[in-house]
């Protein structure tokens, strides 16, 4: 009962990556025009389900042990779920609330009180699509960068638009955000939406691993599996959502001027920095990992990594002779 396929719409199709689609409930409530092209996306996944509207943007989700969010009581409203049904769904939830539940809502309590950083959910812009090989110029981009197949790049409407490629910015399977990145020479190359504090690659981490890496850039981030600060500084909220992860931390700057700021930051936080003597030309992690590939840069940063300061100042003066 608690299962959202029965709510949906009996048109739909489903894709091979998992998307449900079906004509979107949420658009008209949203002032744009009813959905026609099934542009509404559901993935249900084992402990609940997350929603994105590729037409008016709208994103809501669900875990099994949670509490119904306001955004997915709406969504259920508009899929025609009576409220009493709704509440129901809610209680049946809660019912379910699993040890992990427990553990996780002590650790959101922790983290307030830890002054942890939360983000909002957010919608994405409206009109946006997924992109696949349909979209050619942005599929050879993403391509050409070394970006995983996986992430869902997406683009927003049509051809009046600068070519782009659009990033979402997730935490915990929540959209917080997000970037575009424009494929012409025009300036500026990024616009960002993003809330204060936000580490892009919260969701690219695994359970087992036990490094994570940090760098500047999105690019940087998803071609390794890294996390991102997104300028060349890390904030006290950044720095301590990333040590909430509990693993061998190593930053990885980019290899000209601002990254000397990211590398003095890593030392006042006594975080390791790896500054591998990569060939001229390939400047930052996502240069290496499209020339060396994923394990052989991996490889080259972590020959590279220094926890020592005297190291690290060492190597810090001999790059800014490079630059
Ligand atoms: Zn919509």
């Amino acid at each position: 009962m608690l299962d959202i396929l029965t709510y949906l719409p009996a048109r739909r199709k489903k894709s091979g990556s998992g998307w449900i689609s079906f004509n979107a409930p949420c658009c008209v409530h949203n002032g744009e025009s009813a959905d026609r092209r099934q542009r509404g996306g559901i993935k249900p996944a084992d402990d609940g389900w997350s929603y994105h509207c590729f037409n008016c943007g709208f994103t809501a989700s669900f875990r099994l042990g949670r509490n119904l969010g306001l955004k997915a009581r709406r969504l259920l409203a508009w899929l025609g779920v009576p409220s009493e049904e709704i509440e129901r769904i809610n209680l049946e939830s809660l019912r379910h609330r699993s040890m992990e539940g427990l553990i996780q809502e002590r650790q959101a309590v922790w983290h307030r009180l830890s002054n942890m950083p939360e983000f909002l959910e957010t919608d994405l812009p409206h009109d946006t699509q997924i992109i696949t090989e349909q979209f050619p110029a942005q599929w050879q981009y993403l391509r050409g960068r070394a970006a995983p197949q996986d992430y869902p790049y997406m683009v927003q409407g049509g051809a009046e638009n600068r070519p782009h490629v659009l990033i979402p910015f997730t935490h915990d399977g929540c959209i917080v955000g997000h970037t575009t990145r424009f494929l012409d020479s025009r300036r500026p190359k990024y616009i960002s939406e993003t809330q204060a504090d936000y580490v892009f690659g919260w969701d690219l981490q695994r359970p087992q691993w036990q490094h994570v890496l940090v760098m500047e850039g999105v690019f940087d981030a998803l071609s390794i599996g890294g996390m991102a600060v997104l300028h060349a500084d890390i904030s006290d909220g950044q720095a301590r959502l990333i040590r909430s992860l509990e693993r061998e931390i190593t930053v990885v700057p980019d290899q000209d001027r601002a990254g000397m700021r990211l590398v003095e930051r890593a030392l006042e936080l006594g975080w390791a920095v790896s500054i591998p003597p990569w060939e001229p030309g390939i400047k930052d992690v996502n240069d290496a990992v499209i020339r060396y590939g994923r394990l052989g840069a991996l490889l080259t940063i972590m020959q590279s990594r220094e926890t020592s300061r005297v190291k690290i100042e060492l190597k810090r003066k001999q790059l800014a002779k490079r630059i």
